[in-house]
């Protein structure tokens, strides 16, 4: 099998020779940036910058897949956040909220056409040319529950899901829409797998929250979107893993929090496992030796696509990723 097919299998459950090293958000660290002379704010802003640096994930680190969206903010800027982009020692942030919960919500038509969307997409297709089969290519949308923090701010959005109920319902229900919008537009682009991320965390969402707003929503995201998504919520999310395996997505981005077996014991056969190595203990201040470690304890629980448990901190060093990767290959 090819790092692509291998990919692909994987995250749909299938067998494979060995389980596959990847991960569906950012990879990105300051020394890799230097390494390969693709940085940030360019690689959120410029596609050419944003392909080449996705690449490296594959060339570079050795990863089975490209993700060429790093931030959270590509969709929620095309709809009027005012995203302040970072740079190489900062992730991308975002002013004062844009929205207010209740008031009437229209969404442009030419939404995909603003560049925060039209450089992802040029990204993908970039990348789909030129990874072949050496990598299989991801893209990433947000769903309703994520905007809805975007755009209204957290506090408002989570105030509003008990003070207001049929509002965040009305705003999920439109915001879904930008979910499939983009989302299809990947797909046209080049993505054979979408990252779905939904911060439905343990923290901010409870687990009857997730069953009452949100589990029929990413069910029908399943239906709408035609490829494998790969549902990612970071955080301790094992009160809500057997509502995503309801869903019917393909495959779940879990957090080091989950502690691997239970992970797998509630996953079930049917739903593939992503991610689950700790960034900070493990890729970022473990060693070689933590880092073998992590990954034998996942190749023996059965983890379907191994890698880091969310985006990387810009201050792990890429060593420590190639370190991972080379272990998922060996066998160790
Ligand atoms: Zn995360």
């Amino acid at each position: 099998m090819t790092p692509r097919e291998l990919f692909l299998a994987a995250v749909q459950g299938r067998p494979t020779p060995r389980p596959a090293a990847g991960s569906a958000t950012s990879i990105v660290t300051r020394d890799l940036m230097a390494e390969v002379g693709w940085s940030f704010p360019q690689a959120h802003l410029d596609p050419e910058a944003m392909a080449g640096l996705a690449q490296a994930g594959a060339e570079v680190l050795g990863f089975d897949n490209v993700m060429p969206l790093f931030s959270v903010w590509h969709e929620s800027a095309a709809l009027g956040c005012p995203v302040e982009w970072g740079s190489s020692e900062r992730m991308p942030d975002c002013g004062q909220p844009p929205w207010t919960l209740g008031q009437e919500m229209r969404l442009p038509a030419d939404l995909l056409l603003h560049p925060a969307c039209q450089v992802p997409l040029q990204a993908l297709s970039r990348l789909r040319r030129r990874c072949g089969d050496d990598a299989a290519v991801v893209g990433k949308v947000f769903g309703p529950w994520t905007l809805g923090y975007h755009l209204y701010g957290v506090e408002e959005f989570l105030v509003g899901t008990l003070l207001e109920p049929d509002a965040v319902r009305r705003s999920l229900a439109c915001l879904k829409e930008v979910t499939v919008r983009f989302g299809l537009a990947q797909i046209d682009a080049g993505a054979e797998v979408l990252c779905l991320a939904d911060h439905a965390t343990r923290d901010l969402c409870s687990p009857l929250a997730y069953r009452d707003f949100l589990q029929e929503i990413h069910q029908e995201l399943v239906e709408r979107l035609p490829v494998p998504l790969v549902l990612h919520i970071c955080g301790d999310t094992a009160d809500r893993i057997p509502y995503i395996r309801q869903t019917g997505v393909a495959c779940f981005h879990y957090d080091a929090k989950v502690p691997v077996a239970q992970a797998r014991a509630l996953a079930g056969e049917e739903l593939a496992l992503m991610g689950g190595t700790a960034n900070i203990a493990v890729l970022r201040d473990g060693d070689e030796a933590a880092i073998r470690g992590d990954v034998a304890a996942k190749r023996q629980a059965g983890i379907q696509i191994i890698g880091p448990e969310c985006a990387v901190p810009l201050d792990a060093p890429w060593l420590h990723l190639r370190a991972l990767t080379t272990a998922v290959k060996a066998g160790s």
